[in-house]
């Protein structure tokens, strides 16, 4: 049986502080909330690795807006909708791309530089992109310069704390509103802390597949808190995956951008075949879904486990000067990325499903505000435009930073510590080997709940799932491994049950027993059903 609260606590035994807002995450979403908050309220981010640490950092490609004369909103408002397989809400889309060039302005302001061409901004291309509208940083390491500039920001901020080392296991949740949430800190153990309002800026969960693009930290930590917290979560099924994944042994699954094919790549298969022009009048430059559906197509069909990138006919000195970082990697492989072919793959990247939240940012929580890759905003719908996240993360983490302070602001003064507590009876008898199930989910998800899926795939899956879900979720576990896997669990258990759910194929989501788009039935979300009747509560 699944708890309530990972972990047992009470208010005797456990220290107890109180802050006016508390936002859990210090990626993209959760520092722009920070920095939206007015100086005369305390706000405290806690971050579960290094403040450095997260997906955001690691973004690649850059920051999708209509920023050249030749683009117009409009444009970037139908490609966003076009990608998204008729699943984004329209007043979402429109409010993200007419907000996107204050906010890019903004981390200018604060210090980031991104790249320039004859004094202008330089503006290129990914896929689904009709327009050259993505700004980028140091070539292609956006995410580092930009999370570099807006750490700065936010350490040099006097009302701002920040905290790193803090997991967060839990929100406290009193009486259906949320008031704080249970963190555990390095030598400290457990605390308490009670917020006027709290932001979740958790980011996502590619850890649930064995290869991802994302960084260890992408655990799903906070969609499963939420959910656990009684939040409504939707759209679990639609994981995008990034179709070029570096695929050599020993590479960690490093992601190669989708600038690479927006500044005129091919893909190629093991016969040296270019395949995309067959299937797609935009070629390589198609969706994601449609570029790792094709690729996945392309290996069963060549019986070959990766396909290839051909950069060797773009001009050397470009390739070299844009991708640096790419360049690197390949190399330390052995691999001239100017003249050979590089094996790759599609990967877990981004996941679209989560929180559902409202235009402003609220949940359906009370006091709870979210924001970034741990939430369902209704902008990227069925699939994600490329560069339109760390853009959702600005727009939102604004919002909830201005709609929160304005909340606590109205709320008295002093806070005091509520009178919850979390008592359960563990399951404690023999020791579990947390990497081990860890490994089997991982591996079970690329099996199963890959890019291509079908109801007995499915459903070994959710079986598999189930029957871990029973002994490792009525445990109590002391670190972090074990919290984590706790919640990767609960986070596969409601993807595989989503995607069971739609029979139709949709955007990311490929059922080859259902292959059609089906309008009439799924034009909807997926809402996940409530902890209460899914996992009953302790
Ligand atoms: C390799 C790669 C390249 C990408 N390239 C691009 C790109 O070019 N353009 C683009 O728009 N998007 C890109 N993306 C996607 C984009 O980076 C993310 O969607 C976005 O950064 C999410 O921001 P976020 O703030 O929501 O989450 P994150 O940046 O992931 O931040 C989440 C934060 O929450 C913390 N956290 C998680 N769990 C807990 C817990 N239990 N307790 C406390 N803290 C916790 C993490 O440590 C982290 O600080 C890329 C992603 C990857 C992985």
């Amino acid at each position: 049986m699944a708890h309530r609260y990972l972990v047992q606590f009470g208010p005797k035994q456990t220290p107890h502080l109180f802050i006016d807002i508390l936002v859990i995450g210090a990626g993209i979403a959760g520092l722009r909330a920070a920095l939206e908050i007015p100086q005369g309220l305390d706000v405290l981010v806690v971050t579960k690795d290094k403040i450095q640490q997260s997906n955001s950092a690691y973004a690649q490609g850059g920051i999708a807006g209509v920023l050249s004369p030749e683009d117009r909103f409009e444009n970037h408002i139908e490609d966003t909708l076009r990608a998204g397989g008729g699943l984004c809400h329209r007043d979402i889309v429109e409010k993200v791309v007419r907000e996107a060039p204050d906010q890019i302005n903004d981390l200018i302001r604060w210090g980031t530089h991104f790249d320039e061409e004859d004094g202008h901004l330089a503006l290129t291309r990914e896929g689904g992109h009709s327009h050259r509208r993505i700004v980028h940083a140091l070539g292609d390491a956006t995410g580092y310069e930009v999370m570099r500039a807006i750490i700065e920001r936010a350490a040099q901020t006097p009302n701002i704390t920040l905290w790193g080392d803090t997991f967060t296991l839990d929100l406290l949740t009193h009486e259906d509103r949320c008031v704080g949430a249970v963190v555990s800190r390095p030598g400290q153990g457990l605390l308490l802390i009670w917020a006027k309002q709290t932001i979740l800026a958790s980011g996502g969960a590619g850890m649930v597949y064995r290869e991802t693009t994302n960084p260890p930290v992408a655990t799903g930590d906070g969609m499963a808190a939420a959910y656990r917290a009684g939040a409504e979560l939707r759209d679990m099924e639609f994981m995008q995956f990034h179709p070029t994944v570096l695929y050599v042994a020993g590479s960690s699954r490093f992601l190669i951008s989708e600038a690479v094919r927006g500044e005129g790549a091919y893909l190629r298969d093991r016969h040296g075949k270019r395949f995309m022009p067959d299937i797609d009048p935009r070629a390589e430059l198609a969706p994601r879904d449609v570029v790792a559906q094709a690729i996945v197509r392309r290996m069963e069909e060549t019986r070959h486990p990766n396909v290839y990138l051909d950069l060797s006919h773009l001009d050397k000195a470009l390739v070299q000067r844009r991708f640096p970082g790419i360049d690197k990697v390949c190399k330390s492989f052995g691999l001239d990325i100017t003249r050979d072919q590089i094996p790759i793959r599609p990967g877990a990247h981004y996941m679209m499903g989560g929180v559902t939240v409202d235009a402003e940012g609220h949940t359906t929580i009370a006091g709870l505000w979210a924001a970034g890759e741990v939430t369902s905003s209704g902008l990227h719908g069925a699939n994600r435009l490329a560069s339109n996240s760390l853009l959702e993360g600005l727009v939102f983490g604004a919002a909830c930073g201005r709609g929160a302070a304005a909340v606590a602001a109205t709320l008295p003064d002093s806070l005091t510590a509520l009178p919850l507590q979390s008592r359960f009876a563990p399951e404690t008898e023999g020791t579990l080997d947390v990497a081990d199930i860890t490994n089997s989910l991982r591996s079970g998800m690329v099996r199963h709940m890959g890019v291509m899926r079908d109801r007995a795939g499915l459903e070994q899956a959710q079986r598999d799932v189930d029957f871990w879900c029973r002994y490792v979720l009525a445990r109590e576990f002391h670190d972090r491994p074990g919290w984590e896997l706790q919640n990767l669990l609960t986070i596969a258990r409601l993807m595989i049950q989503s995607a069971l759910l739609r029979e139709e194929s949709r955007g990311v989501h490929l059922r080859s027993d259902y292959s059609q788009r089906d309008d009439a039935t799924w034009q909807r979300h997926v809402v996940c059903p409530a902890m209460t009747s899914h996992f009953p509560l302790a």
